[in-house]
C-alpha cells in the first residue's frame, strides 16, 4: 500500500521535493490508521502541511477506502533489509552523507581531492575551494566557463560534496539545467508549482550545470530569475557553468544573462601538455593500474583539448590490457587507440558540416542556422543536423544549438526523418553520401 503511494508521488512530484520529503517517511498500517514516521521535525512539518491531503487521496485509493486516517510523528521503524545492508557497509555519518548526497543529485567520485590541479583551471579552482568553504560569503554568483569536456560538472560537484560533508545542516541542490526546466514542466501539470518554487528557493547552494539550455526556455528563464533573485538576497551561493561567457550566452533573456555575470566569472582552459599527463596518472590510479610515462605522454599528446575523451582513451586502453592479458606498453596502446586516434585527427566539426553542406545546396551557412522553414531550407538543413549526429561527438542538444537554438528533440526528429529517406528517396541518399564522402576524405 505505501509503496503504491510512494510510486505514485514519485511520478506527480519533482525528485527534489521526493527525496526531500516522501523517501524519509516510514509507514506503518494499524488497522485503519496509517502511521507515517518523519525523522526529524522539519520533515514532519513540511510533509504534514504539504502532503497530508494528497497522502490521504491516496492510501484509501490503494486499501480500498480502508484506511480512513493518517497520522505523522518523529520516529522511526526499523529499517528494510536493504537500507540495513547499505548502511552496514558505512558507519551512521557516512550513511547520512550519502542520503543527503543522492538528495542533492551529487555524485560522490567528483570531489577536489580527485580533481587534478593545472594552469587551465587554476582560478576555477580556487574559486569553487572558496566559495564551498564560504558558501553565499563571496562571489555570487560563482559562473564558470569552458568548452565541453575541461571539468565543469566535475568542479560543480566538488563544491557540493564540500558543502555537504561540512556543513552537517546544508540543503544542497545540483540540476542541470535541462533537468530544472523538464521538473518545472511537471510541477505545472501537477499543479506544484508552489512547491516547486519554495523547494529550490530554500536551498543552501543551488548548483545549476550548462546554463546555456535555458536558450529559448522562456517561463523557465522566469521561474530561475526569481530563484536567482530569492537565493541572492537571503545570501545563499549560486554555482552556474556555461560554454560561454555569461553576457555571450544566446538565447537568454538580457536581465538573467546580466545576474549570470553578477558575482565572479572563471574560465576553464584546455589543459596543457603537463597537467593532462598529470590527469591520465590520476585517472589510472583510480583505476587501479600502472600506467608508464610514455604510454601516459603518447595518449595526452594526442588527444588535446578534451579530458572526457581522455579519459575514455584511458578506459579502453585499461579494458583491453585486461581483456587480452597483455602488458599496457606504448606498442600496445598505439594498437589499441587506432581508432580513437583516428578518429581524432579526423573529426569533423559542426561548423565544417554547416559549411560544407551549405555550399553543396548552394545556400549560405546562416540559411541553415536560421528559422525559416521553407523546404529548400529545411530539407539540407536536416541533412546537416544528421551529419552532426553521425561524425561527432557533440549530444542532441549541443547539436540543436549550433543550429540557432534549435531543440533536441528537432535534431532528433531530423536525424529519424533522414535515416528513413535514405532508404526510400536515391535524391537523398545520393546526397547524404556525397557529402558524408566530401566531410571524410
Ligand atoms: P564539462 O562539464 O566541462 O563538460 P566534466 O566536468 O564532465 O566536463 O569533465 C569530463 C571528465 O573529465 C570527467 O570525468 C572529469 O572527472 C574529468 N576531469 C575534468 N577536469 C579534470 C581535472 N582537472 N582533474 C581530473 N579529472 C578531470
Ligand atoms: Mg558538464
Amino acid at each position: 500500500l505505501w509503496e503504491q503511494c510512494v510510486n505514485q508521488l514519485k511520478a506527480e512530484l519533482t525528485s527534489a521535493e521526493f527525496n526531500t520529503w516522501i523517501l524519509p517517511l516510514q509507514a506503518r498500517v494499524e488497522g485503519s490508521l496509517l502511521r507515517l514516521l518523519a525523522p526529524n521535525r522539519f520533515v514532519l512539518d513540511w510533509t504534514r502541511t504539504h502532503y497530508s491531503e494528497r497522502l490521504r487521496e491516496l492510501s484509501q485509493r490503494y486499501s480500498q477506502g480502508r484506511i480512513s486516517e493518517i497520522q505523522f510523528e518523529i520516529g522511526g521503524f526499523e529499517r528494510r533489509a536493504s537500507d540495513r545492508a547499505l548502511e552496514g557497509q558505512m558507519r551512521g555519518g557516512e550513511a547520512d552523507l550519502a542520503a543527503r548526497r543522492a538528495a542533492a543529485n551529487l555524485n560522490a567520485d567528483f570531489c577536489f581531492e580527485t580533481f587534478v590541479e593545472g594552469k587551465s583551471n587554476q582560478l576555477a579552482r580556487a574559486a569553487s575551494i572558496q566559495i564551498a568553504r564560504n558558501p553565499g560569503a563571496t562571489y555570487n554568483p560563482l559562473f564558470i566557463y569552458g568548452g565541453v569536456g575541461l571539468g565543469k560538472t566535475h568542479l560543480m560537484h566538488a563544491v557540493g560534496n564540500l558543502i555537504l560533508a561540512s556543513q552537517p545542516q546544508a540543503r544542497v541542490i545540483y540540476l542541470h539545467s535541462e533537468r530544472f526546466v523538464a521538473e518545472m514542466i511537471k510541477a505545472l501539470q501537477h499543479n506544484r508549482i508552489k512547491e516547486f518554487k519554495k523547494t529550490y528557493r530554500s536551498v543552501n547552494a543551488l548548483l545549476i550545470d550548462d546554463v546555456q539550455f535555458f536558450a529559448g526556455k522562456e517561463r523557465s528563464q522566469e521561474e530561475f530569475f526569481h530563484t536567482f533573485n530569492a537565493l541572492l538576497e537571503s545570501r545563499q551561493q549560486i554555482v552556474l557553468s556555461s560554454d560561454r561567457f555569461p553576457r555571450e550566452v544566446p538565447g537568454v533573456e538580457e536581465r538573467l544573462r546580466s545576474r549570470f555575470g553578477w558575482g565572479l566569472t572563471v574560465a576553464i582552459d584546455p589543459p596543457d601538455l603537463e597537467t593532462s599527463v598529470a590527469i591520465l596518472h590520476s585517472k589510472a590510479s583510480l583505476l587501479k593500474v600502472n600506467l608508464p610515462e610514455d604510454v601516459a605522454f603518447f595518449i595526452a599528446s594526442h588527444i588535446r583539448s578534451n579530458i572526457r575523451e581522455l579519459e575514455g582513451a584511458l578506459r579502453r586502453l585499461v579494458a583491453n590490457a585486461h581483456f587480452t592479458g597483455r602488458p599496457i606498453t606504448l606498442d600496445f596502446t598505439k594498437q589499441a587507440l587506432r581508432d580513437v586516434l583516428v578518429a581524432q585527427d579526423r573529426q569533423v566539426s559542426i561548423e565544417n558540416i554547416q559549411r560544407t553542406v551549405a555550399e553543396y545546396y548552394k545556400l549560405r551557412p546562416s540559411d541553415l542556422l536560421s528559422a525559416k522553414r521553407s523546404r529548400v531550407l529545411a530539407r539540407p538543413r536536416q541533412i546537416a543536423m544528421a551529419l552532426a549526429k553521425e561524425l561527432t561527438r557533440h549530444s542532441l542538444p549541443e547539436i540543436g544549438q549550433a543550429f540557432g537554438g534549435r531543440d533536441h528533440t528537432t535534431v532528433l526528429h531530423a536525424t529519424r526523418k533522414i535515416k528513413s529517406l535514405r532508404d526510400t528517396d536515391p535524391g537523398i541518399a545520393e546526397d547524404y553520401h556525397n557529402l558524408l564522402r566530401l566531410l571524410t576524405l
